[in-house]
C-alpha cells in the first residue's frame, strides 16, 4: 500500500516539484490548486508517468481549494478521505507573493491581509484538520505506512530576511516558522514528525518578475551553492522526510538554500 500524501499549492512550481518526487518513491497523491485547473491536471498525469517509469505504482488526484478559506479546508480534508481514506504525510506548501512589491511605508493592509490569510491562517488551520485526522487514524488502528506521519511546511528564508519592499511576505513567513515547534511538540505523543522547509532562491512562477536581479546577485555570490535552486531541490528534501530518513528528529528546520544562510566573513 502506498502512504498518502497531501500536496497544497501542487499545480506549479516547488508544489509541483514536490509531488513528482513523492510519486517517484511510491506515494498516492491528493493535489491541491487554487485556479489553474489545466496545470494541476498536467502535474497529476506527469506524477502518474513519472512513478510508472520508477517501478510504482501511483494514483494523483487533484483538488481545487483556496486554503485561506474554512470551508474549502475541509473540502480539501474530505476529498482526501473520499479517495483515499487514509492520510500519511501533509504538505503546506501553497503560499502567495505580494501582488506588487511595495516599500513597508507604502505598502497596504489588504495585501497584509491576503498574505496572513494564504500565509500562515490556511496552513495552520489546515494542519489542525489534518493532525487531528491523523490522530483518529492512529487511535481506530490505521497504521501509518512507513514508521510515522508527517507534517511538512515550506516556509522561506524571508522568515528571517528583511526585505523592506515586501515587509508582508516576510512577516507571514516569520509568523509560519513558528507552526512547526508549536505542532511538533504537540504531535510527538501522537506519533506525528513536523518539519519546515525554507527555501532560497527557486526558480517558479513566483521568483520570474525578479530573474534579473536574482541572476545578478547569484552571480555575485549571494549563495556559497553559486546557482537558482530548483522545484526538484525542494522536492528531494520533501522526499527525504517522506522516506523516513530522519525518524528521530522533529521540529527541524531544513534549509534549502544553496547555504544562503551562513554568515560569512
Ligand atoms: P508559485 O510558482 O507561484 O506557485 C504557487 C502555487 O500555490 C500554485 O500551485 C498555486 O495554485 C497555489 N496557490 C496559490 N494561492 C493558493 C491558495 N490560496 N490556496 C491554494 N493554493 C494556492 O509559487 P512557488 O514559488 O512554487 O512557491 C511555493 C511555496 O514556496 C510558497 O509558500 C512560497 O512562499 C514558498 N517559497 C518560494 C520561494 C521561491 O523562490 N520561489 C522561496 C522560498 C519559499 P494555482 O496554480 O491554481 O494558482
Amino acid at each position: 500500500m502506498n502512504p498518502v500524501a497531501l500536496i497544497t499549492g501542487a499545480s506549479r512550481g516547488i508544489g509541483r516539484g514536490i509531488a513528482l518526487e513523492l510519486a517517484k518513491i511510491g506515494h498516492d497523491l491528493v493535489l491541491n490548486f487554487a485556479s489553474n485547473a489545466a496545470a494541476a491536471r498536467q502535474t497529476a498525469a506527469d506524477c502518474v508517468a513519472q512513478a510508472k517509469e520508477a517501478g510504482q505504482k501511483g494514483q494523483a488526484e487533484i483538488c481545487q481549494a483556496d486554503v485561506a478559506s474554512a470551508g474549502d479546508r475541509q473540502q480539501l480534508i474530505d476529498f482526501t478521505k473520499k479517495n483515499f481514506g487514509r492520510l500519511d504525510l501533509l504538505v503546506n506548501n501553497a503560499g502567495v507573493a505580494p501582488t506588487v512589491r511595495a516599500d513597508i511605508l507604502e505598502a497596504t493592509e489588504e495585501s497584509f491581509d491576503r498574505l496572513i490569510s494564504v500565509n500562515v491562517k490556511g496552513p495552520y488551520f489546515l494542519t489542525q484538520l489534518a493532525a487531528r485526522w491523523m490522530i483518529e487514524q492512529r487511535r481506530t488502528s490505521v497504521p501509518p505506512v512507513s514508521g510515522t506521519r508527517k507534517i511538512i511546511t515550506v516556509s522561506s528564508i524571508s522568515a528571517y530576511t528583511a526585505s523592506t519592499n515586501r515587509g508582508d511576505y516576510c512577516v507571514s513567513k516569520a509568523a509560519l516558522s513558528m507552526l512547526t515547534p508549536l505542532f511538533a511538540a504537540r504531535l510527538a505523543e501522537h506519533g506525528i514528525n513536523v518539519y519546515e522547509i525554507r527555501p532560497g532562491v527557486i526558480a517558479t512562477d513566483m521568483t520570474r518578475p525578479v530573474k534579473d536581479k536574482y541572476d545578478k546577485l547569484i552571480a555575485e555570490g549571494l549563495t556559497p551553492i553559486q546557482r537558482w535552486g530548483t522545484p526538484q531541490d525542494v522536492g528531494r528534501a520533501v522526499a527525504a522526510i517522506a522516506r523516513d530518513l530522519l525518524p528521530f528528529s522533529t521540529g527541524e528546520v531544513i534549509n534549502v538554500d544553496g547555504g544562503f544562510h551562513l554568515r560569512r566573513l
